[in-house]
C-alpha cells in the first residue's frame, strides 16, 4: 500500500527520533502525490529522503499524529495488534476480567500509541472517541478490531465524537452505535453501581480517570462531614458514603448532573439521609454556606483549554482553593484537582500555593495524585500527563 508523502525540513526529524509523535506544520518543507486530504494517512519522510513514520495528516500547528514508525501497511491487523497491546496492558494492571469492576479505559490516545483515539469500557459497551479525522474516518475498522480483541464479552460500541472531531473539518458526525445498540446502562467501579449516560454525558459518561483518587477518598471519608464540589456523576459521593462519612454534600452548576449524583447515590445507598445534593455556582455556593465541612472535594472543569488561557485559569483555582482554605474546618482535609493540560504539576502546585497562603492556615501536602494506570502517559510524550491532584491537611 502507499501513502501521500510528506518532505520534512532539513534538522525536523529529530524528535521523531525520539518517538514524540506529533509533526507540527512548520516542520514540513513540502508534500508529494495528490492533493492531501484531512484525515489521509501519510508517510513521513526526511529531508534527505529517508523513512521515518506513517501517521495520519491533519488540518492545524499538529500537522501529522503518528501511527507508527515502521513500515508497515495501516490494515485490520495493525489495529487488533494495537489493541491487543493496550488490553494487555489493562490485564497486566488488573482492571479487567473482574465481577466487581468493569469500568476501564482501554486506549489513552498517545499513551497507547493511538494519537486522538480513546476507548472506553462499560460493562458490555464500548464507547470510541475520536479526536482526529484521521481515527474517525478509521472508526468503521476501529470497531471491527475491536470487536476481534474482546470477543463475546462486547455487546455493543457507541460512537462519540460530535463534540471532540475538529469544528473546522464540518464532518457533521452524530452520536450513534457503530455496533450492537443497548448495553446495559449500569456498570460497576470497586463494586460500586454507577448510571452511565454515554448517550448524552460529559467525556464518554463518566471520569474514570478518578478511580484511584475515590478510592482514597472512601479511606479519609470516616466520620467526616463531606462537600462534593464539581460532582457531576457523584462519584466521590458515593465513595465517601462506603466510607461511611458521617454526611455528604454533592454540588453542581448543572441540574442534570445533580439529578445523576442523586441517582448513583440512591443506586448504592438508597434511602440514606446522609446525602444531599445542590444545583448551585462553586463560588456562591461556597461563599454562602453554614455547615462545617471538614473534607472537602474541588474536581473543578478545565480552566485552561489552551496554553493562551493559563494565567486566567490559575486565577481561577487559587480563587476558588482560597475559598475552600478560608471555610474548612481545623484539621480538615481538602482533595483539590486540575484536568487542565495545559497547567502542568508545578503551575498547580504554585497556585494552591498561593491560596493557602492567602488564607494564612497552615497547610501540609498528604498526597499528590495523578491519573491512573489505565491512561498511560507515554514516555515519550510528558504531554499525556494531564489529571494532577493533592490532598492537603488543613490545621
Ligand atoms: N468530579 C466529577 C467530574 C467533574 S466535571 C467526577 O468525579 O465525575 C466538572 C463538573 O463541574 C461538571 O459536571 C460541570 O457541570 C460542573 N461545573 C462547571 N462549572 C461549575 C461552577 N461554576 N459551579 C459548579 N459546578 C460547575
Amino acid at each position: 500500500m502507499s501513502y501521500k508523502t510528506i518532505i520534512l525540513r532539513k534538522g525536523k526529524e529529530e524528535s521523531l527520533g525520539r518517538f514524540h509523535p506529533w509533526i507540527f506544520s512548520g516542520a514540513i518543507h513540502h508534500t508529494e502525490g495528490d492533493k492531501l486530504e484531512e484525515g489521509d494517512l501519510v508517510e513521513v519522510l526526511s529531508a534527505d529522503g529517508r523513512f521515518l513514520a506513517i501517521g495520519h495528516w491533519q488540518i492545524g500547528s499538529i500537522a501529522v499524529r503518528i501511527l507508527t514508525f515502521k513500515r508497515q501497511p495501516i490494515t485490520a491487523s495493525f489495529w487488533e495488534r494495537r489493541l491487543k497491546a493496550a488490553l494487555d496492558v489493562r490485564h497486566a494492571i488488573g482492571v479487567t476480567g473482574r465481577t466487581d469492576n468493569n469500568i476501564y479505559r482501554l486506549v489513552h490516545g498517545e499513551g497507547d500509541n493511538l494519537p486522538g483515539l480513546i476507548i472506553d469500557i462499560y460493562g458490555s459497551t464500548a464507547v470510541i472517541q475520536a479526536h482526529s479525522v484521521g481515527m474517525h474516518v478509521c472508526r468503521h475498522d476501529i470497531a471491527a478490531a475491536l470487536c476481534t480483541c474482546l470477543g463475546e464479552q462486547l455487546k455493543s460500541i457507541y460512537y462519540k465524537s460530535e463534540t471532540t472531531l475538529p469544528f473546522k473539518a464540518m464532518l457533521g458526525q452524530e452520536n450513534g452505535f457503530l455496533w450492537g445498540d443497548t448495553g446495559d446502562n449500569v456498570a460497576k467501579e470497586n463494586g460500586l453501581a454507577f448510571h452511565i449516560d454515554w448517550l448524552k454525558g460529559q467525556k464518554t459518561g463518566f471520569f474514570i480517570d478518578q478511580r484511584d483518587n475515590r478510592s482514597l477518598i472512601e479511606r479519609y471519608a470516616s466520620g467526616r462531614k463531606v462537600l462534593n464540589m464539581f460532582c457531576y456523576t457523584g462519584g466521590f459521593s458515593v465513595y465517601a458514603m462506603r466510607g461511611g462519612a458521617m454526611l455528604v454534600h454533592s454540588v453542581d452548576s448543572s441540574a442534570k448532573a445533580v439529578r445523576l449524583a442523586e441517582a448513583n447515590v440512591a443506586l448504592n445507598f438508597p434511602d440514606d439521609k446522609r446525602h444531599a445534593a445542590f444545583s448551585e455556582d462553586a463560588f456562591h455556593f461556597l461563599d454562602e454556606m453554614q455547615e462545617k465541612y471538614d473534607l472537602i472535594i474541588l474536581d473543578p472543569p478545565a480552566f485552561a483549554k489552551h496554553k493562551s488561557a493559563l494565567g486566567n485559569a490559575l486565577r481561577g483555582y487559587t480563587k476558588l482553593n482560597a475559598k475552600a482554605f478560608e471555610k474548612i474546618q481545623p484539621g480538615g482535609i481538602l482533595f483539590t484537582f486540575s484536568c487542565s493540560q495545559a497547567v502542568d504539576k508545578d503551575h498547580f502546585r504554585t497556585a494552591i500555593f498561593t491560596a493557602a497562603a492567602i488564607s494564612g492556615r497552615k497547610v501540609r501536602i498528604l498526597h499528590q495524585l495523578h491519573q491512573p494506570a489505565d491512561h498511560p502517559v507515554s514516555i515519550y510524550h510528558p504531554e499525556g500527563e494531564y489529571l494532577k491532584g493533592l490532598v492537603l491537611y488543613v490545621e
